[in-house]
């Protein structure tokens, strides 16, 4: 007879193994189910992880053959090791997968390996054996959007996932999709040699961010030699012996026009992965589970949290999430505040935002401050060597509360945790200004932009 639990978990990504591990924390008995060989999910097998054990192998590769001649320290004779760079990129993600396993086997989690399939309330069947369980918490993730006439091979037109995993540097590799997927793998191998153009079929990159701070993106990526046909769509891709061939015309319509390249990376977004959900779970439009309050699904004891749900496809929200909805299960008040859910590219310089963006502001009619600092003006920024980007706080023109921050810069991902707290604190402007900021940090230019909230920066 086989076990039965209080709550099975589908997907061991970070929404449902960071579920799987709070819900025993509150004493329930937890399974997980997984069917890839390992733990962790997207991001820890082929996302979050992987991308930036690379964007950290390649920056160091980079920094050291280019940026260190400026301080005085001459190097000859770099030379890039692609294979130990892999290898190492592969050690990363062991060390990542088999530490959630032990963190199963520490809270008592039962990992179920294989593919978990609802037959009903309260029933989950892996691979032919059917187990009872009191909850079910539906977390199977998302895959790559895929794009008619493009056909992914994972060679030659890879997904992030290929992307990740290219044994040559590419001579010219052209990304579809100017997100932050394709424009940090696009850095990496920009950063080891590659010639890169990225295809984009609006007008501007990062289109969620601040348009300010999208703009200054695109010329700071185009001075490391990145090159952007913005306005344009992939209409087909040929592929031959010596590469492939895209069609690609003007997103308003016009003349079309060939693009070659050796490799095409296809990253136009990802889609709510629900494959085996079953059980008359309800979808919305998008094909992602539909979710009402508290993260409860249309059926009874059922409830779906991360990628495979509406809003941003991050690991930190779908952790987020899996914290919340084990401690409702558990008949606590589990919340996610989406108001101050933060997104970092993890390019060099670094791209971060939380809260609100000047576009969203202008469309809801609200009536705002801005204050923007240059890191040129920041004394540690000046001492690193690095003086490109600025950081921009939006706050309410009456109240003075911090609304949105966005940043570009040396360790924007770093930075702008300190304004996620603002705003989940509900600080003004002002509360910032006047928190004591250690001297010579970056962090200053977040104060010094909160200053500057107000009129009155003193560093500028
Ligand atoms: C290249 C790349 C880079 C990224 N970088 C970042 C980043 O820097 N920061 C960030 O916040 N986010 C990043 N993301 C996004 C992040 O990976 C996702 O938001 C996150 O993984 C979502 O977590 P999840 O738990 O909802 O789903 P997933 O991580 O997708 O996990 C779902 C799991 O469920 C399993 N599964 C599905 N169906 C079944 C079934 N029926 N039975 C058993 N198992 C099943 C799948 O095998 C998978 O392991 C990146 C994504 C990619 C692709």
């Amino acid at each position: 007879m086989p076990d039965s639990f209080d709550l099975i978990v589908i997907g061991s990504g970070p929404g449902g193994y960071i579920c799987a591990i709070r819900a025993a924390q509150l004493g329930m008995k937890v399974a997980c189910v997984e069917k890839r060989a390992t733990l962790g999910g997207t991001c820890l097998n082929i996302g979050c992880i992987p991308s930036k054990a690379l964007l950290q192998s390649s920056e160091e590769y980079w920094h050291t053959a280019h940026g260190l001649k400026d301080h005085g320290v001459i190097v000859d004779g770099v030379k890039l090791d692609l294979a130990r760079m892999q290898a190492r990129r592969a050690e990363v993600v062991t060390a990542n997968v088999k530490g959630v396993e032990f963190l199963f086997r520490k809270n008592k989690v039962t990992w179920l390996k294989g593919t978990g399939r609802i037959t009903g309330p309260g029933k989950v069947d892996v691979d032919g054996t059917e187990y009872e369980t009191k909850n079910i918490v539906i977390a199977t993730g998302s895959e790559s959007m895929p794009l008619p006439g493009v056909e992914v091979d994972e060679k030659h037109i890879v997904t992030s996932t290929g992307g990740l995993e290219l044994d040559k540097v590419p001579g010219h590799l052209v990304v579809i999709g100017g997100g932050y997927i394709g424009l940090e793998l696009g850095s990496v191998w920009r950063r080891l040699g590659s010639e890169v153009t990225v295809v984009e079929f609006l007008d501007r990159i990062i289109p969620n961010m601040d348009g300010e701070i999208s703009k200054s993106f695109e010329r700071l990526l185009t001075r490391q030699g990145m090159k952007f046909r913005l306005g344009t769509k992939v209409t087909g891709a040929r592929k031959g012996n010596d590469g492939v061939t895209l069609s690609i015309e003007p997103a308003k319509g016009g003349a079309a026009e060939e693009l070659k390249a050796d490799v095409v990376l296809l990253s136009i977004g990802r889609r709510a992965y629900t494959e085996g959900v079953g059980a008359g779970v309800g979808l919305d439009e998008r094909g992602r589970v539909q979710t009402g309050a508290h993260y409860a699904t249309n059926v009874p004891g059922i409830y779906a949290i991360g990628d495979c749900i509406a809003g941003p496809m991050l690991a930190h929200k779908a952790e987020d999430e899996g914290v919340a909805v084990a401690e409702i299960i558990a008949g606590q008040a589990g919340h996610v505040n989406y108001g101050a859910i933060p997104g970092v590219v993890y390019t060099w310089p670094e791209v971060a935002s939380v809260g609100q963006t000047e576009e969203e502001l202008k469309a809801a009619g609200a009536a705002y401050n801005v204050g923007k600092f240059p890191f040129a003006a920041n004394g540690r920024a000046r001492a690193m060597g690095e003086t490109d980007g600025f950081v921009k706080l939006l706050a309410d023109k009456a109240t003075d509360r911090l609304l949105g921050a966005h940043i570009i810069g040396p360790e924007a991902g770093t930075l702008i945790s300190e304004l996620t707290m603002a705003i989940e604190f509900g600080a003004s402007a002002e509360d910032v200004a006047r928190m004591c900021h250690p001297h010579p940090t970056l962090e200053e230019a977040v104060k010094e932009a909160a200053l500057a909230v107000a009129g009155r920066a003193l560093n500028m």
